[in-house]
């Protein structure tokens, strides 16, 4: 009897002891502490975005949503979008596809899974494409590679070099061979600026995978990644069970890539736009008093 007794004082002490951790957790407000998903460790979320987004403790590379990159990427307030009216319809009446893009329309404030617009690195204008993993995954449906192309078609126009910052799960499964068919026309769009002479520069980062990498992402005249990046096309499992073969475990990262030729640098956030700035200013075409 005693000993029930006992058994239940230190049931209840150790009901007692969680609560105020509880508590505790519950006294932080949503969204002031950030858990990375690589070290596990958790910073506080200014601390964090101080850091562009990338973690303290192991320098792991996060998300980052289409407005922080762009600010900061491009020098401030000097941006202006494109296209903000273009909003995908159902062309296979996708049960809940509808559902589905309001909700995540409503959530990032965006038209789709990628910004386009112009603004300047550094002192020189550019057209830059931001896609934005938070609206679904960042896949490619229509309107993606229908922004994507516009923007390329403007930086013809307008003679600006063209910057992508790709974050997709791939090609967009709810619009099916619509969406495919965005491979085939970015790429096409990317070959008239080639033609034209116009730099454009890649940006891959954690996660550029599908239709998206195996079309305009890796066909930047210098494909940029940042360290650590899931780059590929398809799952480690699957290449892993065509070709009955164990992969190496760095495959399909960015360090990988770099080393069997795929990329042209990786580069650390907090230098990525001075880097760019300086590429910008390698290939901006001088005047021809100036001999170049
Ligand atoms: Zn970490």
């Amino acid at each position: 009897m005693r000993c029930w007794c006992v058994k239940g004082f230190f049931y209840k002490r150790r009901k007692y002891a969680t609560i105020p951790s509880e508590k505790a957790r519950k006294d932080i407000p949503e969204g002031m502490i950030v858990k990375c998903d690589k070290c596990g460790k958790i910073t506080f979320a200014k601390e964090i975005q101080k850091n562009l987004h990338v973690c303290p403790h192991c320098d792991h590379h996060m998300s980052v949503s289409s407005p922080e990159r762009l600010m900061m990427t491009l020098d401030q307030g000097n941006f202006f979008e494109y296209d903000t009216d273009l909003i995908s319809s159902d062309p296979l009446h996708f049960e809940g596809y509808i559902d589905k893009l309001k909700k995540d329309m409503d959530k990032t404030n965006l038209n789709e899974a990628v910004v386009t617009g112009e603004g300047t690195i550094g002192g020189f204008p550019v057209v830059v494409g931001v896609m934005d993993s938070r609206f679904r995954m960042g896949s490619m449906g229509s309107v993606v590679g229908e922004k994507i192309a516009r923007a390329i078609e403007k930086a013809i126009v307008k003679k600006y070099p063209f910057i992508l910052f790709s974050a997709s799960g791939g090609a967009r499964m709810q619009e099916g061979i619509l969406s495919l068919m965005q491979m085939a026309k970015t790429s096409a769009a990317l070959a008239k600026l080639h033609q034209e002479g116009i730099l454009f520069i890649s940006v891959l980062t954690n996660p550029t995978t599908g239709g998206v990498s195996a079309s305009f992402a890796s066909l930047g005249d210098i494909n940029i990644a940042e360290p650590n990046a899931l780059i590929g096309f398809a799952g480690r499992r699957i290449i892993e069970q065509t070709i009955r073969q164990k992969l190496p475990d760095d495959f399909q990262t960015a360090e990988f890539l770099l080393k069997h030729g795929q990329l042209d640098m990786i580069v650390h956030r907090k230098d990525m736009k001075q880097t760019l700035a300086k590429l910008l200013d390698l290939h901006m075409v001088r005047g021809e008093a100036n001999g170049f």
